[in-house]
């Protein structure tokens, strides 16, 4: 295997889908590796850190690591508190997500495993855990690779990372709601007066430029794909896009490959086929070169 590569541990949202007609996309919640040689970060703590976590401890190579988390929802870390390097002497492991200084971060992920949620809480993990504080200007290193991050729209403070890596820029944004100004007022634009509508029209503007530039330069883009149109209809606000606004997106500000992600665990293996078969159709119809693919658990994407 490569040594630099991108791997898939949990592509599912909201909550775990361990079922039978489920499984050929994946159950575990978010989690993403990206490794250049032995420099390993992970983007979220979903579920699927655990097996991740599992095969670490069967190597000796690596013992240092970086967690970023986009946020602090449970679908997010989760897997926290059964990630077995955690409690093992002699791993470092650096956290960062969401706050104003290192001692939020340590707040956010230790709540989780406090009695009586849990047996044992942070202080019972050996490893040496380092959490990072907020650089002022967004920007940080874990070996060669450069991490960015900015804020996107969901619900509390998530951020979306922007990771280069050998030489790739890689998007991740795991919970985004695309375009949310534009699908929220829509709906009230007949009974607009002249002057509100040009207003809007204004916002509505601003609002896919800067979605545009966040998406801009992406060799690969991991983004939140989560509804169908007819879900999204009813869910609107809740911080998630309709895969079709993701493709759309993804195509108008020219990203090389589309990973669809955070899955919804009402979906299955055969609805999930279906969303990304009609994401192929809008990119031929748009004729764009827009490459698109159902994010998998265990797919691995080689980077060198
Ligand atoms: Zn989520
Ligand atoms: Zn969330």
């Amino acid at each position: 295997m490569s040594k630099s590569y991108l791997r898939f541990w949990g592509v599912r949202g909201s909550y775990t889908a361990p079922f039978q007609t489920h499984l050929g996309v994946g159950g575990n919640t978010s989690c993403v590796e990206v490794r250049v040689d032995d420099h390993i970060l992970l983007c979220d703590a979903g579920t699927g850190i655990i097996p991740f976590g599992n095969e670490m401890m069967r190597q000796k190579q690596v013992r240092n690591l970086l967690i970023m988390l986009t946020h602090y929802h449970w679908d997010h870390i989760c897997g926290l508190p059964y990630f077995i390097p955690a409690f093992i002497p002699d791993w470092q492991i650096s956290i960062f997500g969401p706050g104003q200084s290192s001692k939020d971060i340590e707040e956010y992920v230790s709540a989780q495993m406090r009695a009586p949620y849990f047996p044992v809480g942070t202080e019972t993990w050996l490893a040496r855990i380092n959490y990072l504080a907020p650089p002022p200007d967004h920007n940080f290193n874990h070996g060669p690779i450069a991490i960015s991050y900015q804020n996107v729209h969901h619900p509390g403070t998530t951020y979306g990372y922007r990771i280069k890596a050998r030489g790739k820029t890689i998007l991740y944004i795991s919970d985004n709601e695309c375009l949310y100004l534009e699908k929220s007022i829509n709906q009230q634009y007949a009974e607009m007066s002249d002057e509100e509508k040009e207003l809007y029209d204004n916002l509505k503007q601003e609002e896919y430029e800067s979605e545009l530039n966040l998406f801009r330069g992406a060799d690969i883009l991991i983004h939140d794909a989560q509804y169908t149109p007819q879900d999204y209809q009813a869910k609107r606000g809740w911080g998630h896009s309709c895969y079709i606004d993701a493709v759309n997106l993804a195509i108008d500000a020219e990203v090389g490959e589309l990973y669809l992600y955070h899955h919804d665990p009402n979906y299955d293996d055969k609805q999930l086929e279906k969303i990304h078969q009609h994401c192929e159709q809008i990119i031929r119809e748009r004729r764009s070169t827009l490459i698109c693919h159902l994010a998998r658990e265990g797919t691995i994407i080689d980077l060198d």
